[in-house]
């Protein structure tokens, strides 16, 4: 039995196949990467994990047990959490009262919620911001402040959906650190990352997708030699100098 494992995942959006047939095991205590362009599935993938999204087909088994299907909040309760791609902070709120807000979904009281918050503020370096409205925080502390609620809900399995982007070279240092603490605790991560230095330098394992397709699975060597991981970011790099016109 594996602690975490997507068996023939597949959305469907009308016609287009946001992720299909995508199978991959994670074990307990690693750091998984999960890479893939633009529009590759990733996000989607995460989606369907947490069930924002109904899968179009396949199964999804976290610790034994089959969660296909299960509400969004008892897939928090029982252990996974996950950051948004586009940070959602509640925006006039404190940071404090954001943490809570997360540390809620296992909390019994407010009292235990606000404890849970400052510890989970602490670990995370942020609780030097703990008074200050969420909105006024610089992108990188945002970012922050996103993994810190994520991980006040006490997962066992964390899903980081970019996480890093637009931190800059220190900032990411920082979340490179942060993540490698969070495993240290015990906790389980999937890492969805742009950034190559990032999911190369942390991953245990790193699974590519394209087009809602795997295209390959392996240490971060393995990933970063093969032929279709290649060809998918070069194919990637050259539409984006394209549009940017570099290629005239
Ligand atoms: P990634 O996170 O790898 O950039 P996404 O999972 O966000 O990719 O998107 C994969 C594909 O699915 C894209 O073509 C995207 O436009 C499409 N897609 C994602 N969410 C939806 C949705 N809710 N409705 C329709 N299409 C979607
Ligand atoms: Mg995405």
């Amino acid at each position: 039995m594996s602690f975490f494992e997507v068996k023939n995942l597949a959305k469907f959006f009308g016609g287009l196949a946001a992720v299909n047939d995508v199978s991959f095991e994670v074990a307990e205590g690693e750091i998984f990467g999960l890479i893939g362009p633009n529009g590759s599935g990733k996000t989607t993938l995460f989606n369907l994990i947490s069930h924002y999204h109904t899968p179009t087909s396949g199964r999804i088994f976290f610790q034994g047990r089959d969660i296909t299907g299960l509400k969004t909040h008892r897939i928090c309760r029982l252990g996974i959490g996950r950051t948004f791609q586009v940070v959602k902070p509640l925006k006039r709120m404190t940071v404090l009262d954001n943490v809570v807000a997360g540390a809620f979904s296992h909390a019994r009281t407010k009292n235990e919620a606000r404890e849970i918050a400052l510890e989970t503020l602490s670990f995370c370096r942020l609780i030097h911001r703990k008074d200050d409205l969420a909105k006024s925080l610089p992108i990188g502390e945002r970012k922050r402040l996103e993994i810190t609620r994520a991980l006040a809900t006490q997962p066992r399995l964390l899903l980081l959906d970019e996480a890093a982007a637009g931190l800059n070279p220190s900032e990411l240092e920082a979340a490179i650190d942060l993540i490698r603490r969070i495993r240290e605790k015990g906790v389980t991560l999937i890492v969805v990352e742009h950034i190559m230095k990032l999911i190369m330098t942390i991953s245990d394992r790193i699974h590519a997708i394209n087009f809602g397709r795997t295209i390959a699975e392996g240490t971060p060597r393995e990933v970063a030699h093969h032929p279709a991981v290649i060809e998918a970011y070069l194919g990637e790099d050259y539409a984006h100098r394209a549009e940017h016109r570099c290629l005239l």
